[in-house]
C-alpha cells in the first residue's frame, strides 16, 4: 500500500472516530466554575460592504448552482457564477489576467491552480479556517496561494449492458486493459486541454511509467478513443447511454451517473495503481469584491459548507475534519499513487501541448 493511501485512509479512520466522539454527551462536571477575568475586547471586523460575488466554477453544474443558493441564502451575497472545465477556467483567467471577471475559482483539480500560481494569476489569502484541513502539506499551498476543497479518484466506467454483448470481455481493471483489441474506438475520456480530469489521467499514466514509456502508453490510449469530450465528467454518462464501452473518470462521478440517473455502469479501478485529484479554489489576483471572495473561501473550508456536497450529488471526499465521507469506498478501494501535484501543475502547460500537437487535437470535441 502506498504511503500516501495509508495516510488517506488513517484520516478516514480518524475522522470516524472524531464524529463518533462529537456524538457523545457532554461531561457532566460539579466543580465550581473558575473566575474568569474580563473579557478582551477587541475590534470588530470591518463590515462587509461587497453585495456580489463572482465565482469561476468548476464543478458539476448541480453543485455549482447549489453553493449559489446556499451562500446566498447564508450571507444575503448575490453569487453570479460561470461553471467552465479546469482548462477553459485556467485559459479564461490568464486572458483576463489585467481585468478579472471573477473574484475566486472554486473546485477543478490543483494541478491548474500550481500552473495558475505559477504564472502569478493568484491572491494569497491566510484563511482563518486552514486548522480545518486534513493534511495541510498536501492540500494547501505553501504559500496561501490555493487550497483543497475536496478529493477524488479516478476510476474506469464500464456499460454493463455493452458487458452482456460482449461475454468474452471484462471491465477493465488495469490502464493496460484500455488498449486490448475489444476496446478499440469502445473508450472515452475528456481532451486534457480543456479537462482538468483528463489531465489527472494524463499526468498519472506519465508519473506510474516515466515520461518514455508514459507518451508511448498515451500515444495507443488517444488510438482507442472513440471520441474525447470537452468536459471531465461527459464520458461516464456517454458510456452509460452506449455511445461507447469505457469511461475514465472520476470515480465520484460514475457513483452520481449510477445512484442518481440509473445508467447502468461497473465500476472499477486498475488495480497497478490510480491517480487522484485535490479539488481546489483559489482568489483571483486583481478580485473586486475580496471581502465576499474571503467569505466564500472560509465557508469552502468549513464543515459545513463541506457537508453539503452530497445534497447536490457531489460524493467526492472532503478536505476538512468533522465531516463524514458519503462514499468512503471511491478512497479505500483504490490503489492511489503517490500524485505528484507540483510536477504534474508545473508541467501542465507543456504536457498539454504536447498532447494536443502530436497526439490529437483539439478539435470538435464533443459536448
Ligand atoms: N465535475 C466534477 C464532479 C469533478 O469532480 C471535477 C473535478 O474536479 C470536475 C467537474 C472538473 O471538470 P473537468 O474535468 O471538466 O475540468
Amino acid at each position: 500500500m502506498s504511503k500516501r493511501r495509508m495516510n488517506l485512509l488513517l484520516i478516514l479512520v480518524v475522522s470516524a472516530v472524531m464524529i463518533l466522539a462529537a456524538c457523545q454527551p457532554a461531561a457532566v462536571t460539579t466543580e465550581a466554575p473558575a473566575v474568569t477575568e474580563a473579557p478582551v475586547v477587541t475590534e470588530a471586523p470591518p463590515a462587509i460592504t461587497d453585495t456580489e460575488l463572482n465565482v469561476l466554477c468548476t464543478p458539476q453544474e448541480e453543485w455549482c448552482q447549489g453553493m449559489k443558493q446556499e451562500f446566498e441564502a447564508k450571507y444575503g451575497i448575490t453569487v453570479n457564477y460561470v461553471r467552465m472545465s479546469s482548462g477553459e477556467a485556467l485559459a479564461r483567467v490568464e486572458a483576463e489576467k489585467d481585468a478579472p471577471t471573477f473574484d475566486i475559482w472554486w473546485g477543478g483539480p490543483i494541478d491548474s491552480f500550481v500552473s495558475a500560481k505559477g504564472k502569478g494569476l493568484l491572491e494569497r489569502y491566510d484563511s482563518p479556517n486552514f486548522g480545518n484541513i486534513r493534511e495541510p502539506d498536501l492540500m494547501k499551498d505553501p504559500d496561501n496561494m490555493w487550497v483543497g476543497v475536496y478529493v477524488g479518484t479516478l476510476g474506469f466506467a464500464t456499460n454493463k449492458n455493452w458487458l452482456a454483448a460482449h461475454p468474452d470481455a471484462k471491465a477493465p481493471t488495469s490502464w493496460d486493459d484500455l488498449l486490448k483489441p475489444e476496446f478499440t474506438d469502445q473508450v472515452m475520456v475528456a481532451h486534457p486541454s480543456s479537462s482538468g480530469t483528463s489531465y489527472t489521467a494524463l499526468c498519472t499514466i506519465l508519473q506510474m511509467r516515466g515520461e518514455e514509456a508514459g507518451w508511448e502508453y498515451l500515444k495507443q490510449y488517444a488510438g482507442q478513443m472513440a471520441s474525447f469530450t470537452k468536459s471531465g465528467a461527459a464520458p461516464a454518462k456517454f458510456v452509460g447511454q452506449g455511445e461507447a464501452a469505457v469511461a475514465i473518470v472520476f470515480s465520484h462521478d460514475i457513483v452520481n451517473e449510477i445512484d442518481n440517473n440509473q445508467l447502468p455502469l461497473e465500476l472499477t479501478f486498475p488495480a497497478e495503481g490510480t491517480g487522484y485529484e485535490i479539488g481546489g479554489q483559489a482568489i483571483l489576483k486583481g478580485a473586486k469584491n475580496i471581502q465576499a471572495a474571503h467569505l466564500w473561501y472560509d465557508w469552502a473550508i468549513s464543515p459545513e459548507g463541506q457537508a453539503l456536497g452530497p445534497k447536490y450529488h457531489a460524493y467526492q471526499a472532503p478536505t476538512v475534519n468533522g465531516v463524514e465521507l458519503s462514499h468512503p469506498e471511491l478512497i479505500s478501494q483504490a490503489n492511489l499513487i503517490d500524485y505528484n501535484f507540483q510536477w504534474c501543475g508545473e508541467n501542465k502547460t507543456a504536457f498539454v501541448d504536447k498532447f494536443t500537437n502530436e497526439i490529437a487535437n483539439a478539435e470538435n470535441l464533443k459536448q
